[in-house]
C-alpha cells in the first residue's frame, strides 16, 4: 500500500455508494450507458465468463497487473461496456472522478478455423443455434491454443490514463467486465473474434454433408455405383 492510497482510503460500501452516484450523473448524459454492476461476491457465475476470467491469469507477463481491476468492477467503476465485432469499447471511473476510455481490439479468427475445430459434431451446434453456448465444445475451444479464447498476443489496449503504456487497472477492470458481460450473453464470445454463428454453423453442415456424400461415394456400395451409372447415362 502506498502512502496516497492510506491517506485516500474508503471502506469498500463508501467506493461503491460514491460510484452510484458518479453512474446516475453519467447515466443522465449517456442514457444508453451498459454499466457492469456485480450484485454477488464473484464477478462471473456461468460456466462461459468464469472461464474466461480463469484464462486471464494466463495472461503472465501481466501477472502483477491483471488483478489490480478486480476491485474497480467490484465497486462498480466500469459504467459502459460494449462488444462488437472484434472491439471492446468501455468508460472506466477512476479513483478520483475522472473517467477513462478504453479500447481493446481481439485479433479475428476465421469460421473455417472453427469448423475444423468441430470437426463434424454438428450435434452441438443446435444448443449454438438456440442462442447459447454449447458445453459440448468446451474442450475443443478451451484446450487447442488456436480456440476461441484469445492469447496475449491477439489482443491490443489502450487506455486514456497516464499509466496506459502497462495494463493499467482500468484496462484490467474491463477484461474482468467482459466474463461478467459473458454470463449474460455467451455467444458474445464468437462476436469478440469476428465469427457469426449462423456462417458457422451452415459451413460446419455444409462440410458434414460433404464428408457424408464423399465417403458415400467413395464405398464399394452398388446401389451407389448403380445411382452413378444412371446420372452418367442421363448425361448422355
Ligand atoms: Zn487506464
Amino acid at each position: 500500500m502506498t502512502s496516497y492510497d492510506f491517506y485516500s482510503y474508503e471502506s469498500m460500501s463508501e467506493k461503491k455508494k460514491k460510484a452510484a452516484r458518479k453512474l446516475k450523473n453519467y447515466q443522465k448524459k449517456q442514457p444508453n450507458a451498459q454499466p457492469i454492476l456485480i450484485t454477488g461476491t464473484k464477478i462471473a457465475t456461468s460456466f462461459w465468463g468464469k472461464t474466461w476470467c480463469d484464462h486471464l491469469k494466463n495472461y503472465a507477463d501481466y501477472n502483477n497487473r491483471i488483478d489490480r481491476g478486480r476491485s474497480y468492477i467490484k465497486n462498480g467503476f466500469v459504467f459502459d461496456l460494449t462488444i462488437e465485432k472484434g472491439i471492446i469499447q468501455s468508460v472506466v471511473c477512476g479513483s478520483g472522478s475522472e473517467l477513462y476510455q478504453i479500447n481493446i481490439e481481439i485479433d479475428p479468427i476465421t469460421e473455417q478455423r472453427l469448423v475444423q475445430q468441430i470437426d463434424g459434431h454438428i450435434e452441438s451446434l443446435e444448443v449454438l443455434a438456440n442462442g447459447q453456448f454449447p458445453k459440448t465444445l468446451a474442450e475443443t475451444f478451451l484446450t487447442n491454443e488456436n480456440g476461441l479464447f484469445p492469447n496475449i498476443n491477439e489482443i491490443n489496449f489502450s487506455c486514456n490514463c497516464p499509466d496506459s503504456a502497462h495494463m493499467c487497472k482500468h484496462i484490467s477492470a474491463v477484461l474482468y467486465a467482459v466474463g461478467a458481460k459473458l454470463d449474460l450473453k455467451p455467444l458474445l464470445l464468437f462476436e469478440l473474434r469476428g465469427i457469426d454463428t449462423k456462417a458457422l454453423i451452415k459451413k460446419s453442415v455444409e462440410e458434414k454433408m460433404s464428408t457424408l456424400l464423399e465417403n458415400a461415394y467413395t464405398s464399394k456400395s452398388v446401389r451407389i455405383i448403380e445411382e452413378d451409372a444412371i446420372i452418367d447415362l442421363f448425361d448422355l
